[in-house]
């Protein structure tokens, strides 16, 4: 770039013209680029004086003139010897030091030259370029001056020639070098020009000092112009790393002959707790950090770390936090899991010897997704405890399971076995966080399945052989049977039935002493050795022969040894069954039609007595209840209200029992006979039901002033309010293994010919092994004491949300309408404890029912269940499921959990409690908490406010991530909050049923 001001020197007599001549004055450099730097060595003008330069021919060639522009000494030289011919005139520079890397040298020249053609009859000899020389040498040689000691360095030749008034000033460069000795003079040769040098500067460049790419190079002399022999036309400058970063090697750089830097090569970086900022090293600020060597920024601190100083390499987990060995010093610190959750040992049902435990998630998986479980059996007696050994054997593993249940086998039934599961996680290793839960349980022996065939081994004419075979593999080795056999009766004497009942032990028996020629009808069922029956086979008919003549008359009922010699267990039971019950509305009845079995066949030996048909109801209490005395007996806290009095948590110590645990329901002082009656009467229903999910009675209270019902204690209370408790605690197989238990109640119940009419989850107990029990029995209560029961117009009070249409409609109360209710329990259960229909009006209920809506399926329920819901409500009740249905779908499903999978379709709209785009008056939500509320999720109000979100508009633009992130961390809840956003998101919200 040219650099410079023009001077008007007037009344200039240049080479013997007079003219104006504007002289182009250089300031600084000529055609050099900004960035350029250079070193100057001899600047002519710079000099403001005489330069001493040797002249040779002395005094004559070369002169100085001297001028003042501006008021400043101007000092040029000229020469116009343009006659005469063989000139040869020179001008040398003094002495020029060199500096010791310059080894090549830039010369500009500004200079003038007379055009020959002005001076008339010299054109011949007249000459237009001039010669540069250059000499070397180690030292200033003074005025001792020897053409031959000089090199030719170019002929200067002008591109504008000064021919008229107007001067033309032309500016050359040259370069010098290679340099090697410590100086150099510079000569200027005429052979016969007409000459005047205006300027004349001699320079190095130099690419300047730099940091590049955190490497610092220092000023370095470029090197020689290329074009003229130079080989090295970039020079390799070495750097060094700035202050905190390294490099594997070390930093290069090139310095161009132009001065400018290129290439640099070998990249330093920061060192860890160090950032690259402008061309430097800082260190990370506070809550910043860097773990290694690199070129990247600092990081915040993860998550679940202390707030690192500044100028660290990593920061430090808060304390219980950790991070897994391989884990990157940028991952989160996690902490190990709390202990899984409602941890449960469930029979496996239709498999023997078997047990599955299964366990909710860990309500805090300390922030990681790395969980599995392993488990551990004891055998504890009395204060030992000794491991299981290798006959337990756990299903698919003991350890490093990724789901919460195994199945446990080669178990001793009724042996109690204490299991010990473990959740862990990539930082489980790193803490001693207990995360263990424990449940002991024993072996129960499961329902016999039913005997399909039967057949006569031999035949008399008085007796029978009897054989059957039973399909189950690991059938218990103590299974007996309970067999019954009635004569075939004719028709009018069908009202009475005379049965007789034997126990064996043994799958086979000789009948003796039966009537010859008769027919007899042959029912069995297998039970295991604590009692659990199967169902009843159906009835197989056999005749003995016709009467010999030998054969001595019956006397009487003789029972001989089963054949095959198998011992009989018991003796001939004769009982009487009187078919054709009263009819009383207000009582509790049996099933009223054939709606489970086919008319042909017989109802089971055990059914429900009603005690309204005993003339005294005492009598009833006092047959199927046990007598307390109540001394024996601790009242310890009142756990609840029911409708006669208080209830109780106490203790029972009977003498030579152990204590047990149990419930005291009390009658409240001022009751009349009546109601005591009614009090008692649910002794004496529950006090005729033996099985593991119906509450058990151990006994009344009747002989003192205070009568008292005691029945097993149920830690965890109500399951409806268990449920609202524990809400997503729970996955869908647990909550299946409860349903499992409620309906193997029910369907224990409807084989007795029972019907519950109040079945609904507030009347389902669960003891702390999470089993379910149905109670809430008793003749007026159904409806007197439930609060949800309504009067209809028929007089009665029902559970309107909970009942069947015929039985709200004309009182049809039968087992399948306890499945309808059934079905509604399941939604319950499903929806963790959520009233059925929400807020509408029982009105509006049965509306809907008439009008063939549905509830919809709760939020995250399995599909298969949704389906046996639906079937459930089916409005014509014989198509209903019957309860041997629904308890063998369910153990399929736990047998399967696969089967589990799908997931019903879910409008996030419809399960939450209320339309989720506004509040309880249908105005949107006013505030987080507001909303919050309205899904049961008030818990999360301070997790919401600590993370920042205040309004409903960040709430909005949550995603899934984000609501973990601030610490919602139960699978259920989270999705409950996730689909009431979209709920929210999605503008329209009615609430609605879905038809079916
Ligand atoms: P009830 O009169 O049977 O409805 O009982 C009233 C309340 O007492 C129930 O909702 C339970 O919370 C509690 N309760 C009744 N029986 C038991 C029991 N066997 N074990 C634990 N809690 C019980």
């Amino acid at each position: 770039m040219l650099k410079g001001v023009t001077v008007k020197v007037s009344e200039m007599d240049f080479l013997g013209i007079k003219c104006h001549l504007f002289l182009f004055v250089f300031i600084n450099s000529v055609f050099i680029s900004e960035q350029t730097k250079v070193e100057v060595l001899l600047d002519m003008r710079a000099a403001r004086g005489e330069l001493g330069w040797l002249t040779s021919p002395y005094s004559d060639g070369w002169e100085i003139v001297q001028r003042v522009v501006n008021g400043s000494q101007l000092y040029t030289y000229s020469v116009c010897k343009v006659e005469g011919g063989d000139q040869d005139n020179w001008l040398r520079t003094t002495f020029i030091q060199r500096a010791p890397a310059a080894t090549r040298v830039f010369v500009e020249l500004g200079f003038i030259v007379r055009d020959c053609n002005s001076f008339e009859g010299a054109s011949l000899t007249c000459k237009e370029t001039f010669n540069l020389h250059y000499a070397e040498s180690d030292a200033d040689v003074g005025t001792s001056f020897h053409k031959t000691q000089f090199r030719k360095v170019a002929t200067i030749a002008p591109d504008e020639i000064t021919a008229g008034a107007e001067v033309q000033v032309n500016t050359e460069t040259r370069t010098v070098g290679p340099l090697s000795q410590k100086g150099f003079y510079l000569a200027f040769q005429d052979i016969g020009a007409c000459i005047a040098l205006l300027s004349f500067r001699v320079y190095y460049k130099v690419c300047p000092a730099t940091v590049q790419s955190l490497a610092s190079f220092p000023e370095t002399v470029a090197s020689g112009g290329a074009g003229n022999g130079e080989s090295q036309a970039l020079r390799e400058v070495t750097g060094t790393c700035v202050e905190n970063a390294v490099s594997q090697e070390q930093p290069r750089i090139y310095c161009t002959v132009d001065g400018e830097w290129a290439v640099p090569v070998g990249h330093c970086q920061c060192r860890a707790g160090f950032e690259p900022a402008a061309e430097a090293c800082r260190e990370c600020r506070a809550g910043f950090f860097k773990e290694s060597v690199s070129s990247e920024q600092c990081e915040p601190c993860p998550v679940n770390t202390e707030q690192s100083a500044a100028g660290s390499l990593s920061c430090q987990c808060k304390e219980g936090f950790y991070r897994a060995p391989k884990e990157p010093q940028t991952a989160a610190c996690t902490a190990p899991p709390s202990p899984p959750l409602n941890l449960v040992a469930m029979t496996i049902p239709t498999s023997a010897g078997k047990l599955q435990l299964s366990w909710g998630p860990p309500a805090d998986t300390g922030g990681r997704d790395d969980i599995t479980y392993s488990v551990a059996c004891e055998r504890c007696e009395r204060a030992a405890c000794l491991p299981c050994g290798e006959k337990v054997r756990f299903e698919p593993g003991a350890s490093d399971l990724p789901v919460p249940r195994v199945g446990v086998s080669g178990l001793e039934p009724l042996l109690n076995y204490t299991f010990t599961v473990e959740a862990h996680s990539g930082v489980s290793q790193l803490s001693d966080r207990q995360s263990t839960a424990s449940v002991t349980a024993a072996l129960q022996y499961t329902d016999p399945p039913k005997v399909t065939s039967m057949r006569v081994d031999k035949q008399g004419s008085t007796s029978l052989v009897l054989s059957w075979t039973i399909s189950q593999r690991a059938l218990p080795q103590n299974t007996r049977y309970e067999l019954m056999y009635r004569k075939k009766e004719k028709d009018s004497e069908k009202d009475v039935t005379t049965y007789t009942v034997l126990v064996l032990e043994k799958n086979s028996v000789q009948i003796s002493d039966l009537a010859p020629a008769t027919a007899y009808l042959f029912r069995v069922q297998a039970q295991n050795p604590v009692g659990g029956s199967g169902t009843y086979s159906d009835e197989f008919k056999f005749e003995t022969l016709p009467e010999e003549s030998k054969t001595p008359g019956n006397t009487a009922v003789i029972v001989g040894a089963a054949a095959g010699g198998g011992a009989m267990l018991f003796l001939v039971v004769v009982v009487l069954l009187i078919r054709k019950r009263k009819r009383n509305p207000t009582a509790r009845q049996g099933v009223e039609d054939t709606y489970f079995s086919n008319s042909e066949q017989l109802k089971p030996l055990k059914t429900y007595v009603d005690p309204h048909t005993y003339e005294d109801p005492n009598i009833a209490v006092m047959k199927f209840a046990s007598e307390i005395h109540p001394s024996h007996i601790t009242k310890q806290k009142v756990i609840g209200a029911g409708e006669f009095g208080e209830v109780y948590r106490g203790a029972l110590k009977a003498p030579g029992r152990k204590e047990v645990a149990v419930a005291v329901k009390t009658l409240k002082p001022g009751y009349t006979e009546k109601q005591r009656q009614d009090f008692l009467s649910e002794a004496s229903i529950m006090g005729q039901f033996c099985h593991q999910n119906i509450i058990r009675l151990e006994g009344v209270v009747t002989k003192y002033k205070h009568a008292m019902i005691v029945t097993e204690y149920m830690e965890n209370g109500a399951l409806d309010k268990y449920l609202r408790d524990h809400d997503g605690e729970m996955t869908s197989y647990q909550l299946v293994g409860m349903l499992r238990g409620i309906a193997g109640g029910m369907k224990y119940l409807s084989d007795m010919s029972y019907v519950h009419r109040d079945l609904a989850a507030r009347n389902i107990l669960i003891n702390s092994s999470m089993v379910c029990k149905v109670s809430d029995f008793g003749l007026s209560r159904v409806l007197e004491d439930d609060q949800e029961g309504t009067y209809t117009t028929s007089g009665g009070k029902i559970p309107i949300r909970w009942t069947a249409p015929e039985a709200i409609a004309y009182r049809k109360f039968t087992s399948a309408s306890d499945v309808w209710s059934f079905g509604i329990v399941m939604w319950e259960v499903m929806a963790f404890g959520e009233r059925p229909y929400w807020d509408m009006s029982n009105h509006e209920v049965m509306k809907a029912i008439n009008e063939a809506f549905r509830l919809p399926a709760p939020m995250d329920c399995p599909s298969a269940l949704y389906q046996l819901m639906l079937r459930c409500w089916l409005q014509d009740r014989s198509k209903r499921p019957c309860f041997n249905d629904i308890v063998n779908l369910l153990d399929k499903f736990l047998r399967s959990p696969d089967s589990l999978k799908t997931i019903a379709d879910f409008d996030p709209r419809v399960s939450i409690r209320l339309p989720s785009t506004s509040g309880s008056d249908g105005s949107p939500f006013r505030s987080v908490s507001e909303w919050l509320e309205s899904i049961k999720m008030s818990q999360y109000s301070e997790n919401f406010t600590c993370a920042g979100v205040v309004t409903m508009e960040q709430v909005l633009q949550m995603k899934n991530e984000d609501i973990r992130n601030i610490g919602v961390r139960l699978p259920g809840h989270l999705k409950r909050i996730a689909y009431s956003i979209l709920g929210l998101k999605d503008q329209t919200s009615t609430l609605s049923v879905f038809a079916v």
